[in-house]
């Protein structure tokens, strides 16, 4: 029977195919970005880090910016780019935004961290990346037509976080942790249940990735910027990011934070600590890798900016540095009560629970029912087979798991 429900796995596997693949491109929805862009940054961004840097309005700050190219070159470059952006923001629709963020007003001092954002991306033609270097005046005009506006990092952030806005109840959802995972988990498939299968489980795994982000940060940062203290879980969770404090770490880091989401919650901790990395907002991130350039160089902004954010950035630095990474053991609110190994338990609950409802239980909608990786189902389903809890009738297509007496008593003692 074994070997029987093995090929029944790779047929469901290889029908779901799809699926993986979709897995590992979900989060780079790259088309519906708007281009994000430090300015005042001396660093040209290497290819491949530019790719990771459009992702900031994901859960993970995958990598932090470096310097790997020719410092005087970049630097006279960006000047220039930043100060066209200057102009542009203090001059576009004659001078509404003043220099500010369209959204939360902030002061001039966080020129650096603002980005152009297209509010109406099908009419979305022109980046700032190609028109940065180019006539100001010119690319004032055309963001004019595309309706693009000023916004800082953390408005941005926030802004392009469709899935979390989305389900940002569940995900910054008070005292959402004081319950048990199978609560949890039960509450995520209740608000994702009507949207079709395939779309089901793609968003299930995203909103976890959101979760663990939330609980990493609540556990080792006290759920905010450890920059400014203003930023918190609750008020913009997609702005915060993970920064290096060791500068020599950050150049090497070697650490690979698109697979960091991927990880539960104390591994994706132990790196954090490991990787010694604090939890910054966006507009923090950005002001501490921001170069600030000579006085004379910016002269345009007025004397006040340079020592404006020279202050602040001291401010950022000083609560970086004093901050104190704590060791202490973090828990898993997503995974109480499966330990290691322990999976086939959730399992087990799941089939339990489908068969309460009267459902016919298939493969398939065990996988639904669990709405994570399907190639553990075939794993668990052969454990609980193994150990008793389920029988499996029928064949080829028409299998049918059955809860065992023994695997109703073990359900109903969890
Ligand atoms: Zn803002
Ligand atoms: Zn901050
Ligand atoms: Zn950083």
């Amino acid at each position: 029977m074994n070997e029987d429900l093995d090929e029944k796995f790779d047929d469901f596997l290889q029908q779901n195919n799809e699926f993986y693949e979709d897995c590992d491109n979900e989060f780079e929805p790259m088309d519906e970005l708007c281009e994000e862009e430090n300015a005042l940054s001396i660093f040209e961004p290497r290819d491949e880090i530019s790719k990771t840097n459009m992702n900031t309005f994901e859960p993970w700050e995958y990598e932090c910016k470096k310097n790997n190219s020719d410092k005087k070159h970049h630097q006279s470059s960006s000047i220039e780019r930043f100060i066209n952006k200057f102009k542009i923001i203090t001059n576009i629709y004659h001078g509404k935004y003043k220099g500010m963020c369209a959204y939360c007003n902030l002061d001039n001092k966080f020129l650096h961290t603002i980005d152009f954002h297209h509010s109406d991306p099908s009419i979305k033609e022109i980046t700032w990346k190609n028109r940065r270097n180019k006539d100001w005046k010119e690319t004032m005009e055309l963001f004019e037509k595309e309706k693009v506006i000023p916004m800082c990092g953390n408005c941005h952030s926030r802004e392009q976080a469709d899935l979390f806005n989305s389900y940002r109840e569940i995900i910054i959802k008070k005292n959402l942790f004081e319950k048990s995972a199978y609560q949890i988990d039960k509450l995520i498939h209740d608000k994702i249940k009507d949207h079709e299968a395939q779309y089901n489980r793609n968003i299930k795994f995203r909103i976890v990735e959101w979760l663990k982000k939330r609980s990493v940060i609540e556990q080792l940062y006290d759920g905010k910027c450890v920059g400014c203290n203003k930023i918190t879980v609750e008020n913009n969770l997609p702005a915060l990011q993970f920064h290096h404090r060791s500068e020599r770490k950050e150049v090497e880091n070697k650490f690979k934070w698109h697979k960091i989401k991927k990880y539960d919650i104390k591994t994706i901790s132990k790196e954090l600590i490991k990787e010694d990395c604090v939890c910054l907002c966006a507009n923090c991130h950005k002001t501490v890798h921001f170069k600030n350039f000579k006085l004379s160089d910016i002269s345009i902004l007025g004397n006040d900016y340079k020592r404006e954010v020279d202050n602040y950035k001291y401010g950022i630095q000083q609560n970086i540095q004093k901050f104190e990474l704590k060791l202490t053991a973090v828990n898993n609110p997503l995974g109480k009560g499966y330990g290691y190994g322990e999976a086939w338990k959730k399992y087990l609950l799941h089939i339990s629970k489908l068969s309460t409802e009267g459902k016919r239980i298939k493969t398939l909608n065990i996988a639904k029912s669990v709405g994570v990786n399907s190639r553990n189902v075939r794993k668990n389903i052969l454990i609980l087979l193994n150990k008793g809890f389920i029988r499996i009738d029928g064949e080829n297509n028409n299998r049918t798991i059955y809860l065992t007496k023994k695997g109703r008593e073990e359900s109903n003692k969890m």
